[in-house]
């Protein structure tokens, strides 16, 4: 009856006093809204950030990426994709050829990016990078192919051009100095040359601009790229005469809208709470990216070990018991509290988890336990929802249709890995604009072709299919 409220129903009485207690509090440390409010500040900022005179101001920085099409499925070669930025750094092969049927081949390596070269100099981290590609190149026999190189580095960029990035910010867990301000893809190509490797970046991509392509591929509808992973952020493509920063009226371009930001400018601060304070106090960016504080798996898990710190202190969990290791930042993840909302085993998980920080758990403590996980993942969720939908809206009103029917394509470890995430994100997002048929793509699900193509890959399909 009121598809546009998000109720939450509270029992009075939970049994023994201490359960009435427990739900009490969490609901105290985590109220509930109605996030209508939220999606219609969202789709406010979306014009906010695309507006040549509000752009500097504006809290969603509205990246146009020269991005102006979809792939159609024909694009075939030969190419080499760095992915920087994410849970892993990966460097791929990708062949895609179209004898008789499309096939596409890929080889895939993960290299570590230890934490004093992501917090060093960014020359370091380049050289880095380039080392790793060189022994890639090596190790897969293509030191002399000169093959094109598409680079998915999921950090703000501003771009004019294709394979040109200027990094804005860092964000999560990188930090390297001297980077911010400057063009990835010449850090990049010097220090690839510099190691004497023979390969060229001819692009330069955003994760969710390569999620929205490599999906695209498969589904020609899809508009929107998603990222709920380390961080999180969405990109889709909007009309060209609404983006004052580019030349041209006709057509669209992709546009990121590094929605991470959302609430830097204190709008969300009805809803944040003294955990999400806590948890912006300690992070390597205070007061930036505080939506992607709310939300991604950098920080799921810092946020529940914070609520359980609370409630053990005021004896409403493990009999005011605290250890060690429960006070040590980084000793729940997210990939914990997923494994703990696992509908069979995350009882036992809870156990097992809460056992390895020392704890003895009563059977009431573990379910205390899982439902502050489910809280604050439920919570992370409604919130990419209330946003999506107000892309959503967004394209709606730009086509002037009255039903939208469109695909987002979504990639990141905590969409993935999450059991409920996905279900409850799709759940809320249908009711909040029931006048839109979504349909909601995994990144590299390969819509039942025998491939397995990655995001990072997409890079270069933009190559190709703009020259
Ligand atoms: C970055 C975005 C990126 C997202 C997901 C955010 O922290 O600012 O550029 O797309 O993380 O990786
Ligand atoms: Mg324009």
């Amino acid at each position: 009856l009121a598809p546009q409220c998000n109720v939450t129903f509270l029992p009075s009485e939970e049994g023994s006093g201490k359960g009435a207690a427990l739900i009490t509090a969490v609901a105290r440390l985590y109220k509930s809204h109605p996030l209508v409010p939220e999606l219609h500040t969202l789709s406010a900022e979306l014009v906010t950030g695309l507006g040549r005179d509000t752009n500097t101001t504006a809290t969603l920085k509205m990246l146009p990426t020269f991005v102006r099409s979809i792939p159609d499925g024909s694009e075939k070669g030969d190419f080499i994709a760095l992915d920087l930025g994410g849970s892993n750094f990966r460097i791929l092969r990708v062949k895609v050829s179209h004898e008789k049927k499309q096939t596409v081949q890929m080889e895939s390596e993960i290299y570590d990016t230890p934490e004093d070269i992501i917090h060093g100099t960014g020359a370091r981290l380049f050289d880095h990078v380039a080392e790793c590609l060189g022994n890639f190149m090596e190790k897969h026999n293509i030191k002399d192919k000169k093959l094109p190189v598409g680079f998915t580095f999921s950090f703000p960029c501003q771009q004019t051009k294709l394979d040109e990035g200027f990094l804005i910010t860092w964000t999560k867990r990188f930090k390297a100095s001297g980077v911010e301000g400057m063009d990835v893809v010449q850090l990049l190509n010097k220090a690839i040359k510099k190691r004497g490797v023979s390969a060229d970046i001819m692009a330069v991509v955003n994760d969710t601009v390569g999620t929205m392509m490599t999906c695209g591929f498969d589904d020609q509808r899809c508009e929107v790229g998603i990222i709920i992973g380390t961080g999180t952020n969405a990109c889709y493509m909007e009309e060209l005469r609404h983006i004052d920063l580019v030349e041209g009226d006709e057509g669209r371009m992709c546009v990121n809208t590094e929605w991470g930001a959302f609430g830097d400018d204190g709008r969300l601060e009805d809803i944040r709470t003294e955990f999400d304070r806590e948890i912006d106090r300690g992070s390597l960016n205070p007061g930036s990216q505080l939506f992607e504080k709310m939300v991604s798996g950098m920080y799921m898990g810092e946020l529940v070990r914070l609520i359980l710190v609370k409630m053990a202190r005021e004896g409403l969990l493990f009999e005011g018991r605290i250890t060690p290791e429960l006070l040590t930042k980084g000793k729940i993840e997210t990939k914990h509290v997923s494994a703990i909302e696992k509908s069979k085993e995350g009882l036992i998980k809870a156990r097992e988890i809460l056992n390895k920080l020392g704890l003895e758990p009563s059977a009431d403590d573990c379910i205390a336990v899982q439902h502050v996980c489910a809280i604050v993942s439920f919570r992370s969720a409604s919130l990419v929802a209330a946003t999506l939908a107000g892309i959503l809206m967004r394209l709606k009103e730009n086509k002037g249709a009255s039903r939208l029917r469109t695909t987002v394509g979504i990639d990141g470890s905590l969409y993935k890995m999450h059991p409920q995430y996905a279900r409850r994100l799709h759940k809320t997002v249908r009711r909040l604009v029931p006048d839109c048929d979504v349909r909601f793509l995994l990144s590299e699900s390969g819509s039942g072709k025998d491939v397995f193509l990655n995001r990072t890959a997409s890079a270069l399909y933009i190559h190709s299919n703009t020259h």
